[in-house]
């Protein structure tokens, strides 16, 4: 999907208070200032919340306080082969390289290099990524504002109105919350923060990566989380971190360490900083509203990933408001089922990946260590780790892992049991 096709299929629409609104090309739809789904935010759980929404038959519209979707990005662009399968988007052209490995770096020196024979991941273009998804919304129905900052939300009992920074106001029967991290609406609106935000930067500099189809990973450069570096092209990639606070000092010093500033082979192009939320609401519905994607944080708490579990929800998210909308029930009882059905598809590992992100987080040093160096030794957990590995759903392979651990591994798979079953 390349941008021209962007412009081609669509055409702006000039309206009175000066924004530009983005409807497809089909006669059918017509622009209508009350819909029976709003969706605030046009990122990837945004847009397919949309796509969902009018693909169930819901007169739906995207609201975008940017003026192009896409931008800024806040992202490191790993997508896995889950989350390219949920975006539906087939082969396109906002993949830029695919991964077959990572190789992850212990505090202590140690390393576990691992290589699958096909690839598990890609580094996309976000800006991309995300433009192909409203493109998608669009086609299938959905209307989309840019440049439309939504101030508030009232609620009545069957239907909300959406207060534009302008002062317009657009009715909906059920509003979704896709703003992000942020999730002010949400908040607003009875939703309950994520259980934390993490601070996160990168830059985008030229490199000199070791492999050009591995991440690198370093588990002792960012306190509660680790760095990375994700080539994104020959001579190019992204260097970035998540931690408990201040991640653009630690990005510094990351970028001064040993291990990164001999390869570093010019200044960044870039910088961006953003928050990651971990651990999702323990309520992600209220009467009128639900909540989707970093707004609800459905993150995984492993990697930070939060465009799989953003999608999965979004599904559900989109139908269940399309049919609340057009039943005329909004009502909490009704919507609740979204709640219970995102947790059924994906609660669980989310749940684990939290376990394991505390876990993690209450490890010494020496103890990341011996991890490492145990796993490093293993050729049959290596193995395991190339033939079922996923970053998506990474419970997976640790439930494989267990019982691979032998006597001597017994520390370490307490240490596991701790984190799945508490
Ligand atoms: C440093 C970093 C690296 C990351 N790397 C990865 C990665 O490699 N892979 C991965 O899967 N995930 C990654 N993530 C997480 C990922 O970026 C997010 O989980 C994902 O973008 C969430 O999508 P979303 O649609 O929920 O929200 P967003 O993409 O944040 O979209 C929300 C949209 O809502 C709009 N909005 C907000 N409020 C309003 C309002 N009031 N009115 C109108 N519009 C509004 C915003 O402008 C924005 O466009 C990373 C995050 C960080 C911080």
């Amino acid at each position: 999907m390349c941008l021209n096709e962007w412009e081609v299929r669509f055409h702006t629409i000039p309206r009175r208070s000066g924004k530009r609104l983005f409807q497809c090309e089909d006669p059918i739809l017509q622009r209508m200032e009350r819909y029976d789904v709003a969706v605030v935010g046009a990122g990837p759980a945004g847009s397919m919340a949309a796509r969902c929404s009018a693909m169930a038959g819901a007169r739906t519209l995207i609201i975008e306080e940017h003026k192009a979707v896409g931008s800024p990005v806040q992202c490191a662009g790993l997508l896995g082969l889950k989350a390219l399968e949920e975006a539906c988007l087939g082969e396109s052209s906002f993949r830029l390289l695919p991964f077959f490995g990572a190789k992850i770096h212990s505090p202590g020196g140690a390393s576990i290099s691992f290589r699958a024979s096909t690839p598990r991941a890609w580094a996309v273009d976000r800006r991309l990524f995300d433009r192909s998804m409203a493109l998608s919304a669009l086609a299938a129905g959905a209307d989309l504002e840019l440049g439309a900052h939504v101030r508030k939300v009232a609620f009545a009992p069957d239907m909300a109105s959406l207060e534009l920074a302008g002062g317009e106001e657009i009715s909906a029967r059920v509003v979704i919350s896709a703003e992000g991290v942020g999730g002010r609406l949400a908040r607003a609106a009875g939703i309950p923060p994520p259980e934390k935000i993490l601070s996160g930067a990168q830059v985008e500099v030229p490199f000199e990566a070791e492999d050009l189809d591995s991440v690198e990973l370093y588990l002792d450069a960012a306190p509660g989380f680790f760095a990375w570096v994700i080539p994104a092209g020959e001579n190019y990639a992204r260097i970035g971190l998540c931690c408990r606070k201040s991640a653009c000092e630690y990005l510094r010093a990351f970028l001064r360490s040993d291990e990164i500033r001999p390869r570093l082979r010019g200044s960044p192009l870039g910088i961006m900083a953003g928050g990651l939320p971990l651990g999702p609401s323990h309520s992600t519905a209220v009467s009128g509203l639900l909540a989707v994607g970093d707004s609800a944080g459905q993150v995984k708490p492993t990697s930070g990933g939060g465009i799989y579990p953003g999608l999965v929800c979004a599904k559900i998210a989109g139908k269940v408001a399309a049919e609340a909308a057009i039943e005329g029930d909004p009502s909490l009882k009704r919507l609740s089922s979204y709640d219970r059905e995102w947790r059924r598809a994906i609660g669980r590992e989310l749940f684990v990946g939290m376990r394991l992100n505390r876990m993690v987080e209450a490890l010494c040093p020496e103890e990341l260590d011996y991890l490492v160096e145990y796993i490093s030794k293993r050729e049959d957990l290596l193995r395991m780790i190339e033939e079922v590995g996923d970053i998506d759903r990474p419970s997976q392979l640790l439930a494989r892992m267990l019982p691979a651990f032998g006597f001597d591994g017994l520390k370490m798979a307490g240490i596991f049991r701790k984190a799945l079953w508490g």
